[in-house]
């Protein structure tokens, strides 16, 4: 039996049982994480401990090390065939078409988008995996523009704040930026994140219209705004080294 995932602090994850395995075994990657169990655990394992997951945490923060010490070494493949990634408004998937040959299409219904490939396409090849990226890209960019400016207003009338314009980026450095003129970005990547931590980055960029920098005031503003601050901005850390390999 396999499971596979995505999630937005591992990656793929895929668990998969094996009768005659007696322990559990995490094979933590960069972007991804492989947990084999017997088939009795399996269910239970996933979602991990906190105690677990801080020590897979911290073999990939080793991992990542040594990835960058050694210069540009590939990262592992993102998108596998089995690859599922839920994002808040669609579910990205993976099909084989007969019928093409070294291409894709790509096709969204009913909220699920499915990338059909021929059966000789190479997963492995970087230039696939931009392709998928891509498509990726374009259709999150397409949602965040409908979901992400109406959310944003609908904050910013609650709580008195005055926006000038919102604008949708494909950033994978930072969430969001406001600048002086209260011109907040968003990058369409945070369509990816659970809605709570949307909602923190919204606040976020919102709060930064009145105050411009990360004081005491600042927070001070925030937290009253987003009381889960403290707790969220934790598991925001932890996404952000994932959705950054993209560049
Ligand atoms: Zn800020």
């Amino acid at each position: 039996m396999k499971k596979t995932f995505y999630d937005p602090v591992w990656g793929t994850v895929e668990m998969c049982s094996r009768s005659n395995s007696r322990l559990i075994y995490y094979d933590v990657r960069i972007d991804k994480l492989r947990i084999v169990s017997p088939q009795s655990v399996l269910n239970r394992l996933w979602p991990l401990t906190k105690e677990i997951e801080q020590n897979l945490l911290a073999k990939r923060a080793e991992l990542k090390k040594k990835v960058t010490s050694q210069g540009n070494a590939p990262l592992k493949a993102a998108f596998t065939p089995t690859t599922q990634i839920q994002t808040l408004t669609f579910q990205m998937q993976f099909a084989i078409d007969e019928r093409l040959h070294n291409s894709f299409t790509a096709r969204i219904e009913k909220q699920i988008l499915t990338v059909y490939y021929a059966p000789d396409v190479d997963f492995d090849n970087p230039d696939t995996q931009r392709v998928f990226k891509r498509v990726l890209t374009h259709f999150l960019k397409i949602e965040a523009k409908r979901y992400l400016p109406t959310r944003l207003r609908k904050f910013a009338a609650e709580h008195q704040f005055s926006v000038k314009d919102v604008k949708i980026s494909s950033a994978v450095q930072r969430w969001g930026s406001c600048n002086a003129n209260k011109v907040i970005n968003l990058s369409c990547y945070l369509m990816m994140l659970p809605s709570e931590l949307i909602d923190l980055v919204l606040l976020h960029e919102l709060c930064h219209t009145v105050e411009m920098n990360h004081s005491d005031h600042f927070y001070a503003l925030l937290r009253k705004l987003a009381p889960q601050h403290d707790r969220l901005t934790g598991e925001l850390k932890n996404i952000s080294l994932n959705i950054r390999q993209w560049q």
